[in-house]
């Protein structure tokens, strides 16, 4: 008979986390009674009830009622103490889940004004990873994320910046944000800095729109990995590219359920990622709106999927190989993921 390995021990990398989106919704709720802030009453009834809001981003209404409750979440962070809390929690749920490397995706521009300014509220953060690193022995990094509502030049600024504390534990770019606006080219110049000094490319591409956004990451941003990328199963021959050019996609199911990109957990297409050979690393990306964690993401593969232990060990291997983390430490997550599979 077939043991069921737990998929919370299987080791992982965990590549898609927005900063404020992986807030237990408990921490929003005391936030918010601490700083007095009346939350938007369809996101306190939800969390209250143990659920997660209704939401459907696949118009702009949809996506703007969205960005409205994250904004409300983020807006409960204020102080240090706040910054420290929301990065120490989202380690300790990633380690619950197996989780060994966690790379979180942020746009300080949104902690700026509460944090003394942008350079004040980058150090808050990386100040917070290191302590949380040296506490909690999770492998952990930052990745800054342009807005791509915002100008391009303000883009600019944040890759320069980035650039800066790349020996501080920033090592990507990122660009999220509502895909139908701009152009992923309107952002070349910020990726070229980015990618100049050293960090990863990791926009957004391939969820709200089709598999032209994903091509527009690869031509125009020279992208390393895609955030999302899932609608790239639309067109072989961009799957067949991302296949060639081992470019990993950021996938995240329960995202895609709960914003509506696919209707149910078995329309989100891993397996014809899966099978054209592109690499994918599953996500969580925002678990407070979206009610679940990494090791959840792996389940939907498991129970929706069919995917099986040696094909779950896989997933977490392209992972960890797609990660920033150094050779020796890929070198010895990989192993654990023999570990687990022989176990
Ligand atoms: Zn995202």
């Amino acid at each position: 008979m077939e043991r069921v390995r737990d998929l919370s021990e299987l080791p992982k990398a965990h590549l898609h986390l927005h900063f404020t989106g992986s807030m237990r919704p408990s921490t929003l709720l005391e936030l918010a009674d601490k700083h007095g802030v009346r939350l938007p009453d369809v996101l306190t009834g939800a969390l209250g009830r143990g659920e997660s809001p209704k939401l459907r981003a696949t118009d702009e209404r949809g996506w703007f009622r969205f960005q409205r409750l994250y904004d409300a979440a983020r807006s409960c962070l204020r102080d240090a103490d706040d910054i420290r809390r929301l990065v120490r929690e989202a380690a300790e749920e990633d380690l619950r889940d197996g989780s060994k490397w966690l790379e979180i995706q942020v746009d300080p521009t949104s902690y700026a004004p509460r944090l003394g300014g942008l350079i004040p509220a980058l150090e808050i953060i990386l100040d917070a990873v290191d302590t949380t690193v040296r506490d909690t022995g999770i492998g952990m990094r930052v990745l800054v994320a342009a807005n791509r509502m915002r100008h391009p030049l303000d883009a600019r600024t944040l890759a320069r910046l980035a650039v800066r504390y790349a020996d501080r534990g920033i090592v990507g770019f990122g660009l999220s944000n509502d895909e139908r606006r701009g152009m992923a080219r309107d952002f070349d110049r910020a990726f070229a800095i980015a990618r100049e000094g050293g960090l990863l490319s990791a926009p957004h591409g391939g969820e709200l729109t089709g598999p032209a956004s994903v091509r527009d990451c690869l031509d125009d941003l020279e992208a390393h990995r895609i955030g999302h990328g899932v609608r790239a199963a639309e067109d072989p021959r961009l799957l067949k590219r991302l296949a060639d050019r081992g470019v990993t996609c950021e996938v995240c199911p329960a995202s895609n359920v709960a914003l509506g990109v696919y209707e149910k957990p078995e329309d989100v297409p891993l397996r014809t990622l899966f099978e054209a050979g592109v690499p994918m690393a599953l996500g969580a990306d925002d678990p407070l709106l979206f009610g679940s964690r990494l090791a959840a993401q792996y389940e939907i593969a498991r129970h929706h999927h069919g995917f099986t232990d040696p094909e779950l060990a896989e997933l977490a291997r392209q992972s960890i190989r797609a990660s920033a983390a150094s050779a020796d430490t890929k070198a010895g997550l990989l192993s654990d993921v023999d570990a687990w599979l022989t176990a």
